[in-house]
């Protein structure tokens, strides 16, 4: 059963501070205002850091990294663990506060809770099973141990779209591994992180280890701390082009990177795909989270056959989505994130209209106070529309044809993006084909949503670098190290 507290009380118990040496403090700049995506009001003000504010988060996960990583994994372990329960426990108050500035609704925020969570639990379990090899070098004149070492202070920066998650995948394994770090949260969306460094913090993990730093100088306080020798490491999510920018930056100092950054994911449905599926699948890959994720199905992918069917059916439930603010009972299409972004989705909409693409339902900017746009379906979208060219971001679903399986591969591999893929096949010849063929580094097969901690999530090409979750997500924050010695 669900208990929400209500807005008032749960956003006078967020910290709205910095968060350094195991102090809250405040920023030396003037605070700035979090706004509600539904209605543009404000919800608080928080801490602006200046550089040097940066620099001494710096300073004490430097300062916190040896004695960090000398505990035992089975310590880190159980610090996680706390963590994940005191999350689960507080889930109505992280699910409300994740609707209240981001704008997805409750139902999504609680999904988010759930998913978000799992990443300090699995990487609570990984910590105590990161271990090294021991062998004989081929030759048999010596020994060799590969063991493995926290790479040291990571610099951690996520965006606002899932704000618990995005935090978790990478604070869980980095603190797993024995590193210390400095978040720096989305300043769209920094609410949900600074209640989970509130977390941390409750359950135990010791001063320095954990930094979270909020800022209106985002380029600023960023160059303080990637321009500074003791960073070691640092992962990325968000978009390509500051990806890119951070990639310049590291190349400067030689470190670590992980880079989770845009999208542009084909959904594929061929002729002998099973329909219901493949419309359930398109729905969930598409709406979730208002459309605002790097996983969302941005181009449908249709086989002339059945492509009026798919449009028909998928704009029969879409016409049905109920818009409003996320905390409203029933509602399935929240606000966007902000004014710029309903903008630029109109732009995408508009530009796809004039080159022809048929609207099914939807395509105009909602009204009143807050950041709405419809629930929309473009049936028989140019290729040259920047509809599909782009990352969408938005409750848009753009539907183009193809005959040929070929032709299908080359409009799925047709994007400089390659991180989330979606095929609807009952072939299990041709699904194979297609795990081979597609560039991506994720596919659901006649699924829609198939993220998990347990799973690798990560893209190639403009999508980028590294693995978060699973086995490998642990492995982006420790070094190998190589020891030989003579035969005994
Ligand atoms: P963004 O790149 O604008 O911002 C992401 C983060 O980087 C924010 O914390 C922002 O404050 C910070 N930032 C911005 N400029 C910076 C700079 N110069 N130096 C250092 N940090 C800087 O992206 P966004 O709008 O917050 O998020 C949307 C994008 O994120 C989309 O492209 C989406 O595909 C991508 N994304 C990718 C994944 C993934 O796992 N691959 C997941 C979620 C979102």
């Amino acid at each position: 059963m669900t208990t929400y507290p209500t807005e008032a009380d749960l956003l006078a118990k967020v910290p709205t501070q910095l968060y350094i040496n195991g102090e809250w403090v405040d920023g030396e700049n003037d605070p700035f205002v979090v706004f509600d995506p539904a209605n543009g009001e404000e919800l608080v003000k928080i801490a602006n850091a200046t550089p040097a504010q940066a620099t001494a988060a710096l300073d004490a996960a430097d300062e916190a990294k040896e004695a960090w990583a000398r505990t035992s994994p089975r310590y880190r372990s159980d610090l996680l663990r706390r963590a994940f329960d005191r999350v689960i426990e507080m889930r109505d108050e992280f699910a409300l506060l994740m609707t209240l500035e981001m704008g997805k609704p409750l139902a999504e925020s609680q999904g988010e809770v759930t998913y978000g969570a799992e990443f300090l639990r699995w990487f609570s379990e990984q910590a105590p099973r990161v271990f090294g090899r021991y062998g004989q070098i081929p030759e048999g004149t010596a020994r060799m141990i590969v063991s493995k070492h926290p790479v040291g202070p990571c610099f951690l920066i996520t965006p606002w779209n899932f704000p618990l998650a995005m935090a978790t995948r990478k604070i869980g394994p980095a603190l797993a591994a024995g590193n210390t770090v400095i978040v720096k949260p989305a300043s769209l969306t920094p609410l949900t992180t600074l209640l989970l460094v509130k977390v941390f913090e409750e359950v135990g993990v010791p001063k320095g280890v954990i930094n979270v730093i909020t800022s209106r100088d985002t380029a600023g306080i960023s160059n303080a701390i990637m321009g500074d020798d003791r960073l070691r490491k640092v992962s990325f999510t968000g978009s390509t082009p500051v990806g890119i920018g951070l990639m310049k930056q590291a190349a400067e100092k030689v470190l670590r990177t992980s880079m989770e950054l845009g999208g542009n994911a084909p959904f594929v449905v061929f002729e002998d795909a099973d329909l219901d599926k493949a419309v359930d699948g398109a729905i969930a890959a598409k709406f979730r989270n208002i459309g605002q994720a790097c996983t969302a199905a941005n181009r449908m992918i249709v086989q002339k056959s059945i492509a009026d069917e798919f449009a028909k059916r998928v704009g029969e439930r879409v016409a049905a989505f109920k818009m409003g603010r996320g905390t409203e009972e029933g509602v399935t299409i929240g606000p966007l994130v902000e004014q710029k972004a309903v903008n630029k989705v109109d732009e995408l909409v508009q530009d796809a209209i004039a080159k022809g693409a048929e609207v099914i339902t939807g395509g105009k900017k909602g009204e009143g106070a807050g950041f709405f746009y419809e629930a929309t379906v473009l049936h028989n979208v140019d290729l040259e529309s920047l509809v599909v060219k782009e990352e969408i971001f938005g409750p848009v679903l753009p539907i183009v044809t193809f005959e040929t399986e070929d032709e299908a591969v080359a409009l799925a591999n047709g994007s400089e993006y390659g991180l989330m893929s979606y095929v609807f096949t009952e072939n299990f010849s041709r699904a194979q084909r297609m795990m081979d063929r597609i560039e991506a580094g994720m596919m659901g097969l006649n699924v829609g949503v198939l993220s998990n901690a347990a799973a690798p999530f990560g893209g190639v090409k403009m999508s980028g670098m590294g693995k978060e979750g699973s086995f490998e997500g642990i492995e982006e924050y420790l070094n190998t190290k190589y020891t030989a010695f003579p035969e005994p």
